[in-house]
């Protein structure tokens, strides 16, 4: 298997555990429907107001319509959790891993 069919295997699997990672990461008020995950984002002070931190459920991406955030889940997990890219995917396969063995 090749070094790139190997990554877009872990980022298929990372995008289909993307409700467990926002539990992981205590996003608040997790909504799902129609394919997308809605929270309060972790990215602007959204207290008392309407969630607007969307994570599309099929390619990962991450937006946020109040304070314009945008990346992917990979970069949405190290800024919250303060970790580089690196550290974010491996904390990330660790978790798939650990989910394979139950
Ligand atoms: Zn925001």
């Amino acid at each position: 298997m090749s070094g790139k069919a190997n990554g877009e295997k872990v980022l298929r699997d990372i995008i289909a555990h993307i409700p467990e990672i926002a539990q992981n990461l205590k996003l608040e008020q997790i909504k799902i429907k129609n394919k997308e995950l809605t929270s309060v984002c972790p990215f602007h002070n959204e207290y008392n107001q309407k969630p607007s931190f969307h994570i599309n459920l099929t390619n990962g991406k991450a937006y946020c319509d109040k304070c314009y955030y945008e990346g992917n889940i990979i970069d949405t997990y190290s800024k919250i959790e303060g970790l580089s890219i690196k550290g974010a995917l491996l904390d990330l396969i660790i978790m798939l891993k650990r989910k394979e063995k139950r």
